[in-house]
């Protein structure tokens, strides 16, 4: 069986140079995460490294700290010696911030290659060299494809968030980058969960990969306090401004299903006197940046998302995440609560309930394993037949064509403008509508139609508290136990 590694209580004992420990000791970190004590040796020994790590783990300095004092080992370049590969443009700011933070004494150039910004001055910086890109998959294609990088030299590849990759249908566009790296490399990957298409995607490029796991630090179940409130969906919006302001909530989080619904949500809070914005992926890379620092820097009391947009917003501490719309996928919940109660701080998770929400709500409970506490707030009580109006409709998602092999037109979505890939929007099903009596005549405990099904493909279920673990089975044969 797949050991865990002893937890190594000091970053001293970590093979780790001067200048790096002095870095990790500025950010006030003096006991290194289970995920960093398990991989700063075994990527510092040069061997290839799988992590079963999710966000909130500190996996980001796990890789950043080793591959750093591995590429200052023969000084800086001019040719880029370490591609990290993330899902998205605010993954890829957050990991370059890393690299920053903990190279400050060390003289590697880093930059970021991602699209829905100015290609020019990241060609700039390629022609001056760096050691470091950090890239999400299309729009280095597009570098590729303009021949403005060379990624002949590369030593390190490091996939991050490899399963939401995959998930967002980066699939072909991660192949082709592997096909144009040396064969001689040390490459890293990190994932939360281990679907099917993540362990073929292994077993293609890693070389006899060391494989170490970590427990879920932000296990919903332990660390975030979740709540669902039963709410008429035409009250969800004065029902979310009353516990803002009745709890005096100061930075929260609310996830919507469509952008469109983000920007009215966060127009109708402004209008009540709450501080709001919205970032979702049809605001420009600057804007999504501002409101995120102004979020980040407490000037904005409510930050509205959409799921893609939230993915890596990584503060600490966040209190309150509020599920304004659920999710289709019962683990996006899992993802999104995942943003408070990190660092083993404690966070609330709300989650308002309308009538059609229910089935949403159950198939959640049945991949936690729990049930979510139910709380009707006094005066939003459901089932008012005056509120009971049907959702605004939901715009059609299309069925782009699938992936195409002409570069011209995977160089077009390449720019990472919507990252959703078609196949994502293919695996990622629709719940089934189910036929709904009439609202008013069905109390709220009423049976859930059922959870949501799932085709053979979609990226597994995060771990259940009673299932195995996942990483054992990868390579049988090829098992590593860390340390
Ligand atoms: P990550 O999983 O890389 O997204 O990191 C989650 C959070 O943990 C980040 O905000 C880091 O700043 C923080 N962090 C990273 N390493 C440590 C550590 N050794 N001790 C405490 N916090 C850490």
């Amino acid at each position: 069986m797949f050991r865990r590694n002893t937890i190594t209580t000091s970053f001293n004992t970590l093979g780790l140079s001067a200048e790096l420990l002095r870095a990790v000791s500025e950010q006030g970190y003096t006991v290194p995460t289970p995920i960093q004590a398990q991989a700063i040796p075994v990527v510092l020994s040069g061997r290839d490294l799988l992590a079963a790590a999710q966000t909130g783990t500190g996996k980001t300095a796990g890789f950043t700290l080793p591959l750093l004092q591995i590429l200052n080992q023969k000084g800086a370049g001019k040719t880029v010696r370490c591609l990290i590969l993330v899902p998205t443009r605010e993954l890829a700011a957050q990991v370059q911030e890393s690299v920053r933070t903990y190279g400050k004494y060390k003289p590697l150039r880093s930059i970021t290659v991602f699209g829905g910004v100015n290609i020019n001055p990241q060609i700039q910086d390629l022609r001056r060299g760096v050691d470091i890109v950090v890239a999400t998959p299309g729009r280095l294609l597009d570098h590729v494809q303009q021949k403005t990088i060379d990624l002949r030299h590369v030593e390190i590849l490091v996939l991050d968030e490899a399963d939401r990759m995959l998930d967002m249908g980066f699939i072909h566009d991660i192949r082709r980058i592997i096909g144009l790296l040396p064969k001689q490399r040390q490459n890293l990957m990190f994932s939360a969960t281990f679907p099917e298409e993540i362990r073929k995607l292994a077993g293609t490029f890693m070389r006899d990969p060391q494989l170490v796991e970590v427990a879920r630090r932000n296990t919903p179940a332990e660390l975030v306090a979740q709540v669902q409130h039963p709410v008429d969906q035409s009250r969800k919006k004065d029902l979310l401004a009353h516990l803002v302001k009745e709890n005096n909530w100061q930075q929260v989080l609310v996830f919507t299903k469509t952008k469109r619904g983000a920007n009215r949500l966060a127009e109708a809070l402004e209008k009540v006197g709450i501080e709001a914005d919205a970032i979702h992926g049809n605001k420009s890379q600057p804007q999504r940046t501002k409101v995120l620092k102004r979020f980040k820097d407490n000037e904005l009391q409510v930050l509205v998302a959409t799921d893609i947009a939230a993915r890596g917003i990584d503060i600490d501490e966040l209190p309150h995440v509020v599920n304004f719309d659920l999710p289709h996928v019962p683990e996006d919940y899992v993802h999104r609560i995942g943003r408070t109660g990190r660092a083993g701080s404690s966070g609330e998770a709300v989650s308002l309930v309308c009538f059609d929400d229910r089935p949403l709500m159950s198939a959640i409970e049945k991949l936690m394993n729990r049930k979510v506490d139910l709380r009707v707030i006094a005066g939003f009580e459901p089932g008012n037949p005056l509120h009971q109006q049907p959702r605004e409709p939901q715009p059609q998602r299309q069925h782009r064509p699938q992936h195409s092999r002409h570069p011209q037109h995977n160089q077009r979505r390449a720019d990472n403008k919507n990252p959703r890939h078609p196949q994502a929007t293919q695996k990622r099903p629709q719940v089934q509508q189910q036929p709904q009596p009439q609202p008013t005549q069905r109390p709220y405990h009423a049976p859930s139609p059922g959870p949501v099904s799932r085709p053979t493909g979609t990226p597994a279920p995060a771990p259940r508290p009673k299932q195995a673990r996942q990483v054992p089975a990868l390579f049988s044969g090829q098992r590593r136990h860390a340390g």
